[in-house]
């Protein structure tokens, strides 16, 4: 870009936001009521995908925060001033978010949805039922001396903020965290993220700006009743808003906003009592014709990667056993997965967990990992007890796993996959630059790539990398060497000896003998849940009970 070109975007910016800012110096009573519902579907629309977007947890639950900061308005809007009303209805908002968040947030899909449509209903009821009861009114009155002009400036200002922190939230680790969560929760989880507490915050900063928004809009109706002010067709427009305009970004909102502005103004003057119909069919058509939204049409919409983040190396123990399983068991309705399973891995050691399908290995995988809780047995990780830890805390104490189907983040970036793994690791271990890692695992020329582009083998790749970037002290490998060719093979063993020339220690279940025999010092067979063999790779392979169990199951 020259540098008039730049000049001149710079003053036609200027010129816009004063426009913006002047506009009701010189839009009279329609023009400017057109532009306060634009303003506050702009500032609802972008708090909805400041926490729906990246997560696509599609929450049809904006109208009960928006509805709360109304009657929060509605009630204290006479007796105190009004920037107490705010911050009070900004703490009923979150009060609200915080309560229903931590009972919902564990939902998701279609799940989630109707809960979230739900509670909308709930609480509504819940303020009719009081009104009613308490009350003794159905609707409030809320003379205030707000005029159209210093509203449409109180939601100009919560706009900026709402940019303001969304931009921020953004360019923050939990922006990408947030994203990685979306994309594959259980690996998030994995890479140290914890998704419970990052969707909670930002579930209840998204519902703040909301009932903000209802407080600021009370005035507007003069009288207020249920029916107004937790109106469910609100939180259909703003999904719709939303995902027209692209909700996967910042100011993709805005561009669904204002075109759906002017069709609601359009469709409420001349087809009222068709506006629900119309209003699905907008819908349907956005789902199938812009998935990605407006904006996506651009290609835009990608946040930048936060920079490498380096974590303070701790001191290792290096006579003690790194990992020290005792009679861990898993039991699924019945079925002992892992039965009373013993060992210990020490620090740069390769463990080989082999033994037919349905063996347990996975299981006992997951348990490690806190996948899953053993229903008995002890884990400790450097002294550390894991029983109990969920999985981000056990991850960011230094383990890392792939998965046995593998598991990326598909419409984020191979770097970014990586990135996510950073975010939150405290471990010590290599600090390995991403694009190093990427480089190690032979992906180095991918970065850009999403993920979910790549094909199988380097999907595992990435994997790798992933938990690599965790800065692990042990990683599992759950069969990471199935469905590699010859050469893939040849390529993937060396790599995994070079980890442990690095001093990495590991754990990988393998189905590929040749692999167990070149890497694995000591190696544990598993059948039926139990150890039948342990010892060298060349001792246990000959052993007949081995050979029975192979023999026996399923896959030879
Ligand atoms: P492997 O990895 O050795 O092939 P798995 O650990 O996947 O074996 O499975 C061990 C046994 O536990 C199998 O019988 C499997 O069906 C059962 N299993 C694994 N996961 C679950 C689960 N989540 N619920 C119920 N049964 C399970
Ligand atoms: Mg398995």
């Amino acid at each position: 870009m020259t540098a008039p070109v730049r000049t001149l975007l710079w003053c036609a910016g200027v010129a816009l936001a004063a426009a913006i800012v002047a506009y009701p110096l010189y839009a009279n009573g329609y023009y400017l009521a057109l532009g306060i519902s634009v303003l506050y579907f702009t500032i609802l629309a972008t708090a909805w995908a400041m926490f729906s977007g990246p997560t696509r947890y599609i929450s049809l639950a904006t109208v009960a925060f928006f509805g709360l900061g109304a009657y929060t308005a509605a009630v204290l809007g006479e007796t105190m001033p009004w920037p107490v009303v705010l911050l009070a209805a900004a703490g009923v908002g979150a009060l609200t978010a915080v309560i229903t968040g931590l009972s919902t947030l564990r939902l998701s899909g279609i799940y989630f949805v109707i809960f979230s449509f739900g509670l909308a209903e709930l609480i509504r009821q819940l303020v009719i039922w009081y009104e009613v009861n308490i009350h003794k009114s159905v609707g409030r009155y809320l003379f205030s001396a707000v005029t159209q002009d210093i509203l449409y400036w109180q939601l100009l200002g919560l706009a900026a903020l709402v940019f303001l922190v969304g931009w921020l939230l953004g360019r923050s680790r939990y922006g990408l965290a947030l994203r990685a969560i979306g994309a594959d929760e259980t690996a998030a989880s994995h890479s140290g993220i914890d998704a419970t507490r990052v969707k909670l915050g930002v579930f209840v900063l998204s519902a703040t700006f909301i009932a903000m928004t209802g407080a600021v809009m009370a005035p507007r109706w003069t009288y207020i009743d249920p029916a107004i002010a937790f109106n469910p067709t609100i939180s259909f427009q703003v999904v719709i808003m939303a995902l027209l305009g692209g909700a996967g970004s910042l100011f993709g909102p805005v561009l669904g906003v204002i075109p759906l502005v002017l069709l609601f103004e359009v469709l409420t003057a001349t087809l009222p009592n068709h506006f629900s119909i119309v209003l699905g069919i907008v819908f349907v058509l956005i789902v199938m014709v812009l998935p990605n939204g407006v904006i996506g049409l651009f290609g835009a919409g990608r946040s930048r990667v936060p920079a490498e983040r380096r974590a303070a190396a701790s001191a290792r123990t290096m006579d003690a056993p790194l990992l020290g399983v005792e009679g861990v068991s898993k039991s699924f309705s019945g079925l002992r997965a892992v039965d009373d399973v013993s060992f210990t891995v020490a620090p740069g050691e390769i463990i080989g967990i082999i033994g037919p399908n349905g063996s347990g290995k996975t299981t006992l995988l997951n348990t490690l990992s806190g996948a899953l809780r053993p229903s008995s047995g002890t884990i400790r990780l450097g002294g550390t007890v894991l029983n109990g830890l969920r999985a981000h805390q056990i991850a960011r104490l230094g383990l890392a796993r792939t998965f046995q189907l593998v598991r990326v983040m598909p419409d984020m970036t191979v770097a970014e996959n990586v990135a996510a793994a950073r975010l939150f690791s405290t471990s010590g271990g290599s600090d390995a630059t991403g694009s190093e890692l990427l480089d190690l695992v032979g992906l180095g020329a991918m970065h850009e790539a999403p993920a979910g582009d790549l094909t199988y083998i380097d999907q595992k790749r990435l994997e790798l990398a992933r938990a690599l970037a965790l800065q692990p002290r042990l990683v599992l490998l759950d069969e990471w060497l199935a469905g590699l060719n010859p050469s893939e093979l040849e390529a993937g063993i060396a790599l995994i000896a070079k980890l442990r020339d690095r001093g990495l220690t590991i754990i990988m279940v393998e189905h590929v003998m040749d692999a167990i025999r070149a890497l694995c010092g000591h190696c544990i067979v598993m059948n039926a849940g139990s150890v039948i063999a342990r010892g060298a790779p060349d001792e246990v392979l000959t052993d007949p009970k081995v050979v029975a169990a192979y023999l026996g199951g399923e896959d030879a």
